[in-house]
């Protein structure tokens, strides 16, 4: 039994704040915190609606340290799920060093100028929250977050030695809309116009953004093109997956959303750096957030699956092996559940499932960490149980 308080009241605070409310034996107060109250009361109500019990809705600007502490000092968490934006990721860890509180998120810290996509700064604070005899688990959405779990999975149960690894992300739904982001659209952008970048006998190899073109089979959806992609979670397995040759991450995009995307970067749309527009100050990419979809409308919209996972060569017993394993997900099943789209869900649940781990002393003993660093079985089996049930195939060796 135990309080969390969830920072961000957005596409995955939704999901977060809902499947916490399923699970009342470990989650028996749940508290969402966010920059816009009517977001959380709307939550709030949703999860009330579904038969869920209540929770409690308070405002807070989480760029703000002393707001934080001061929040966290009334409401007396345990732990923080912070899924605002990765903006804010350091000024939250600040604060629960402050306060006393464990701490989880499911995104590396960005600044709002400069898109790096690293753990350095949140790495840097592992003495800190070690004194302050706190954990803070980094990256529990999906990817990072269960790609890295089935990593780690593999490598405990699966292989004695890991060589190659393709973290393979496929959105196969259909909004009906012309061009829109899944998740917010100014964090999703920034990373899909980032240079590809891939870790390679120790070596990072960079690509430019979108040229390198995968036609990859997904099991259970089919063959979709896929392109390169530098994706947070490789810094960390590219560290701690045993005698590791190569990681690359691919993404589906369709040829509209590509086009779209194009234009928008040719206009100009796409900066993350002031412009001067009559008079005022603009960061057009902020502008275009304010133009497009929000995510969160996706949900009754969204038909379709997602198919998230891990293809993974290596040796076991002295012969090559390898596998796949992989996540399905329906938009459908999901915005029925939880008023969610794919997503926010397969970032959500996650989010809850680590929390879940922490509070119960399952996963404990690290300071700040990465998924793949603890055993994966019982983060695996959960999974299957809150909603995302996972398939491991057998697949032929040598194709790498
Ligand atoms: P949204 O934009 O839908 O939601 C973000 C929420 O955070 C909004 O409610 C927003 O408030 C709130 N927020 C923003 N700034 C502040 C602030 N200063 N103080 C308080 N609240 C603030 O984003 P998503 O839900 O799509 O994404 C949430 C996080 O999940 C992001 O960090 C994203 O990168 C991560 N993510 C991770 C994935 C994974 O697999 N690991 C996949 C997808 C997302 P307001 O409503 O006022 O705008």
């Amino acid at each position: 039994m135990a309080k969390v308080l969830i920072i961000g009241a957005g596409g995955v605070g939704r999901v977060v704040a809902h499947k916490c409310a399923q699970v009342r034996d470990i989650f028996s107060d749940i508290v969402l915190a966010s920059r816009t109250m009517a977001r959380c009361e709307q939550i709030r109500d949703e999860i009330r609606a579904k038969g869920h019990g209540d929770i409690d809705v308070r405002r807070v600007d989480a760029d703000n340290v002393d707001e934080l502490v001061a929040l966290m000092n009334q409401v007396e968490p345990q732990l923080l799920i912070n899924v605002a934006l990765p903006y804010q990721d350091l000024t939250i860890m600040e604060a629960c060093l402050a306060s006393g509180v464990h701490y989880l998120d499911t995104a590396n810290y960005e600044h709002p100028d400069n898109a790096t996509f690293e753990y350095k700064q949140q790495w840097a604070l592992d003495s800190r929250f070690q004194e302050a005899g706190l954990m803070a688990l980094l990256g529990s959405g999906f990817d990072p977050g269960v790609t890295n779990v089935f990593c780690a999975y593999a490598q405990q149960n699966l292989f004695d030695e890991i060589h190659y690894v393709d973290i393979l992300d496929c959105n196969d739904g259909d909004h009906g809309y012309p061009f829109a982001t899944n998740f917010n659209p100014e964090i999703n952008i920034r990373e899909v116009t980032a240079k590809g970048r891939y870790w390679q006998e120790g070596v990072w190899l960079e690509t430019e953004p979108l040229t390198v073109r995968l036609e990859h089979d997904y099991p259970e959806i089919g063959v979709r093109p896929s392109y390169l992609m530098y994706h947070e979670e490789m810094e960390s397995l590219a560290k701690n997956l045993k005698g590791l040759k190569r990681i690359r991450f691919f993404m589906t995009f369709s040829d509209n959303y590509l086009t779209h995307l194009r234009v928008l970067q040719n206009v100009g749309m796409t900066r993350i750096d002031e412009v001067e527009h009559d008079g005022c100050k603009i960061v057009p990419l902020q502008f275009l957030k304010t133009l497009l979809p929000d995510p969160a409308s996706l949900g009754p919209r969204t038909k379709g699956r997602t198919n998230i996972g891990c293809l993974i060569s290596g040796i076991k017993d002295g012969r090559p092996r390898r596998v796949y394993i992989y996540n399905i997900c329906d938009h459908e099943q999901c915005w029925a559940e939880v008023n969610s789209q794919a997503v926010s869900y397969t970032t959500g649940v996650p989010a809850m499932i680590g929390a879940m781990l922490m509070l119960q002393g399952v996963w404990q003993g690290r300071w700040v960490f990465n998924m793949e660093e603890f055993e994966a079985a019982p983060f695996m089996a959960a999974l299957s149980k809150h909603g995302l049930p996972w398939t491991i195939l057998e697949m032929e060796p040598g194709h790498d």
